[in-house]
C-alpha cells in the first residue's frame, strides 16, 4: 500500500511540545503526562506504524516497538564516553539510540538514515521533546559530505551492505584522528575467516549479503586501518528482544526462524547471532 506521508507530516509539524526527555523504567524514551488532544496524538502513533525500535513513552502511552532497543543500548552504555564529543549514529532509524546518548552530555549528535518513515518517527517523538538532536535523511555513503566525527555509531548496518569493507573505509575516513566507532553486526560460528552470504534471503530479510565469522570481522576492520578492535560482547537474538507487539509488523523473530529448530533460520542457516566491537583509528 502506499503511504502518503504529506498529510502526516503537516500533523507531526503541529504538534505541541511537551517537556524535558525521561528515560522510563530504564528503557522507555519520552516523558510522562496528560497531553492536549491526546487522542489524535494516540492515533498519530498508530498511523506511524511499524515502529521497529524503540520503546518510546508518550505521555499516557507506550509504543512497545518490534525490537526492544534498550537491550542492544544496555550493552554499549558502560562503553560510552561521549562528553563534548561530535557523535554520529549511521543507519539511527527513528533516533531511539541518539535520544539516550543525550544524557552523556555529547557536544553534538547528528543521526543518519535515508528512511522517510523512519524520519516521521524521530520527528513525531521529537516534537514534544524538542532535543537538539540532528536527522540528515542521508546514507553512510554520504558520510565523505560531513564534517568528522569522534564517535561513530554503525548499528544493524554493515550486512545490508554489498560491499562492507567500503563501507567500513567510509566510516574510518569519517573519524577525527583518535576517534572511535561502535560497530554491532549479524556474525557467525567458527574460528576461520569464513563469511556467509545467503542465496536469497536471510531470515526472510532480502537485504542481507554477507555475514562474517567474528575472525573475518576483524580483518575487515584491520584492513582499512582500524586498531585496538575490541569485542565488548556476542548475542543470540531472542524474542524478548524481537518480537510481534500491536505497534509492530505481524512478522518478527519468531516467523523467520524454522520452527522445529531455533537455532536455524527459516532458510536453513544459523540463527542470527550479533556481535558488537569497539574500534580506534
Ligand atoms: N541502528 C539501528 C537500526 C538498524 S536497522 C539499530 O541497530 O537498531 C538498519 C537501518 O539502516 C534502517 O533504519 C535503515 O533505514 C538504515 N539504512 C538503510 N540504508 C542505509 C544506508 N545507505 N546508510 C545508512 N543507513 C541505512
Amino acid at each position: 500500500m502506499r503511504k502518503d506521508i504529506a498529510p502526516l507530516f503537516r500533523e507531526i509539524c503541529a504538534l505541541a511540545p511537551a517537556c524535558d526527555i525521561e528515560i522510563l523504567n530504564g528503557e522507555s524514551v519520552g516523558f510522562c503526562g496528560e497531553l492536549e488532544s491526546a487522542p489524535s496524538v494516540y492515533a498519530l502513533a498508530k498511523r506511524l506504524c511499524p515502529w521497529r525500535k524503540g520503546p518510546f513513552h508518550i505521555g499516557t502511552f507506550t509504543i512497545d516497538s518490534e525490537w526492544v532497543s534498550s537491550k542492544k543500548y544496555a550493552l554499549l552504555e558502560p562503553h560510552l564516553n561521549l562528553r563534548d564529543k561530535r557523535v554520529g549514529d549511521v543507519g539511527c532509524n527513528n533516533g531511539y539510540y541518539m535520544f539516550r546518548m543525550l544524557s552523556h552530555a555529547p557536544r553534538e549528535v547528528v543521526g543518519l538514515d535515508p528512511s522517510v518513515w523512519a524520519y516521521l518517527q524521530f520527528l513525531f517523538v521529537n516534537h514534544f521533546l524538542r532535543s537538539p538532536l540532528r536527522f540528515y535523511l542521508l546514507g553512510i555513503e554520504h558520510l565523505p559530505l560531513l564534517s568528522r566525527f569522534d564517535t561513530l555509531f554503525c548499528l544493524g548496518v554493515l550486512y545490508h551492505r554489498t560491499d562492507p569493507i567500503s563501507a567500513l573505509r567510509l566510516l574510518k575516513n569519517a573519524l577525527n584522528t583518535g576517534g572511535e566507532l561502535f560497530l554491532d553486526s549479524l556474525f557467525i560460528a567458527g574460528d576461520s575467516e569464513f563469511v556467509l552470504s545467503p542465496k536469497q534471503r536471510y531470515a526472510k530479510m532480502k537485504n542481507v549479503y554477507f555475514i562474517p565469522t567474528q575472525s573475518a570481522l576483524v580483518g575487515w576492520l584491520e584492513r582499512v586501518g582500524f586498531k585496538d578492535i575490541r569485542v565488548v560482547a556476542t548475542m543470540r537474538t531472542t524474542s524478548e528482544e524481537q518480537r510481534i507487539s500491536e505497534w509492530s509488523n505481524d512478522e518478527s523473530l519468531a516467523d523467520f526462524l524454522c520452527p522445529t529448530d531455533c537455532t536455524r533460520t527459516i532458510e536453513g542457516y544459523p540463527a542470527p547471532q550479533r556481535i558488537y566491537i569497539h574500534a580506534k583509528i
